[in-house]
C-alpha cells in the first residue's frame, strides 16, 4: 500500500477472484465458466468488420443488444440495462440504492462481492445467516427496510428460494430495491424477471458469463422498471458510458439470436450435474442439491482444503472457501462430461491415498 491511498480504502478487503493460473493446463472447475464454446454466430460477429471499427467508440445506449434482449424476453427496451459483467451492475446498484440511512442486506453466505461493494461504498450492511441446511430463510427479509440482495440460485450452495417468497419480500419492502442476482438461473431455477411489470422495486440481474459462454467478454444485463434502469444509467454515464466494448456488444447480440444452442448446453450441464452428484454421493460425499452450474460438496474422509490442494496438484482446480461455516466443502463447477469423469477418477485416487 502506498502512502497516497485515500484513508477510506486502507482497510478495504478486496474480492479474491477464483484462480486463473497460467503455469500449466488445468481442468478448470473453479470459476463456474461454461465448458462449451460460444456459438458460431458469436465467433463470426467478433471476427467481422467490427474489429476494424474498434477505432470508433461503442454505442453508449447499446441499442441493438438491448432490443435483442427485450424481444427475447418480451419486455420493453427501457426495462433493460447492460454493463461490463454483472459485477458492474451489482456495484452500481450498491452505489445507487443504498446509503444515506438505507442499509444493505444480503445472506451471510453468498457471493463474496456483496460485502466488498458494501464496504467499498462505506454502507451500513447486515449479513443474514442461512438456515442450518444452507438455505436462505426468506422470512428474515420480510419488512426489513433495506436494500436487499439475494442470489437465486445462491452461491456457493446452488440452493433456490421460490417466486412466492420473493413476492413476499418485494411486497413487504415497498420502499427499497430488492435485487435478485440470477447469474445461475438458467441451470434449473425460475427467473422472476416477469415480475418487474408489477413490482417497481424489483431489479433482476443476469449475465452472459455462465449459460452463454462469454465470461471473458464481460457482459451483464438487468431487468427493472424504467425508472430504476434510468437511475443505473445515471451512474454509468457518470463513470464510463462506454463500459461495454464494440466486440462484446456484437457478440452478445449474436448469442441472443442463437439462444437454442445455449439452452441445449444448459441441459447438458444439468444432466452432467446430476451424474456428478450421484457419483460423489456413492463415494461418501454429502452433496447439496443444486440448481446452478456447480455443486457444493463435502467428503466424509478428506477436508475441503486437502481435497482442493490434492486436486490442484493433480491438475484439477475447484474452489475452496476458508470461511469457518463452509470450510469443509468444495465448490465444483460442472464441466463437460469427460472432464467430470476425470475429476471423479482423481477424487477416488485421492480418497485411496488418504485411507
Ligand atoms: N453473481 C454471482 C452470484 C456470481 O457468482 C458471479 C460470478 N462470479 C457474478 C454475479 C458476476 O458475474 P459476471 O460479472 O461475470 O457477470
Amino acid at each position: 500500500m502506498s502512502r497516497f491511498l485515500n484513508e477510506k480504502y486502507r482497510k478495504l478487503e478486496a474480492y479474491t477472484p477464483g484462480e486463473q493460473p497460467r503455469d500449466k493446463k488445468y481442468i478448470k472447475l473453479n470459476t463456474n465458466e461454461s465448458p462449451y464454446p460460444p456459438s458460431k454466430g458469436v465467433l463470426d460477429a467478433v471476427n467481422s468488420r467490427e474489429t476494424a471499427d474498434l477505432r470508433l467508440y461503442s454505442d453508449p445506449e447499446c441499442k441493438h443488444l438491448r432490443q435483442a434482449i427485450a424481444e427475447l424476453y418480451g419486455v420493453d427496451c427501457d426495462n433493460i440495462y447492460l454493463a461490463n459483467g454483472s459485477d458492474d451492475i451489482l456495484s452500481f446498484s450498491f452505489m445507487a440504492f443504498a446509503g444515506n440511512g438505507v442499509r444493505a442486506a444480503f445472506p451471510e453466505i453468498s457471493y463474496g462481492f456483496y460485502k466488498v461493494f458494501a464496504e467499498l461504498y462505506n454502507l451500513d450492511y447486515i449479513k443474514i445467516p442461512l438456515k442450518d441446511d444452507f438455505s436462505v430463510c426468506a422470512e428474515d427479509y420480510y419488512g426489513l427496510n433495506c436494500f436487499i440482495v439475494i442470489a437465486n440460485p445462491n452461491a456457493p450452495t446452488g440452493k433456490t428460494i421460490s417466486k412466492d417468497e420473493i413476492i413476499k419480500i418485494l411486497e413487504t419492502n415497498p420502499d427499497n430495491v430488492v435485487l435478485i442476482d440470477e447469474a445461475y438461473v438458467d441451470f434449473g431455477g425460475e427467473s422472476v424477471y416477469p415480475l418487474i411489470k408489477e413490482y417497481k422495486n424489483l431489479l433482476v440481474v443476469q449475465t452472459f458469463s455462465k449459460a452463454r459462454s462469454m465470461a471473458g467478454a464481460r457482459l451483464g444485463y438487468a431487468f427493472g422498471d424504467k425508472e430504476l434502469i434510468s437511475d443505473l444509467n445515471k451512474i454509468r454515464y457518470s463513470t464510463n458510458p462506454y463500459n461495454i466494448n464494440r466486440l462484446t456488444l456484437v457478440a452478445g447480440e449474436a448469442a441472443i439470436k442463437e439462444n437454442d444452442y445455449y439452452k441445449d448446453n444448459c441441459n447438458k450441464i444439468i444432466e452432467t450435474r446430476s451424474f456428478t452428484a450421484d457419483a460423489l454421493k456413492e463415494i461418501g460425499f454429502e452433496v447439496i442439491d443444486s440448481k446452478a452450474n456447480f455443486i457444493f460438496a463435502k467428503s466424509n474422509s478428506v477436508s475441503g482444503e486437502e481435497l482442493y490442494k490434492s486436486l490442484k496438484a493433480k491438475g484439477i482446480l475447484v474452489r475452496h472457501f476458508s470461511d469457518e461455516k463452509i470450510k469443509d466443502y468444495v465448490r465444483i463447477t460442472i464441466g463437460a462430461r469427460e472432464d467430470m469423469e476425470v475429476f471423479l477418477e482423481t477424487v477416488k485416487e485421492i480418497l485411496e491415498e488418504v485411507k
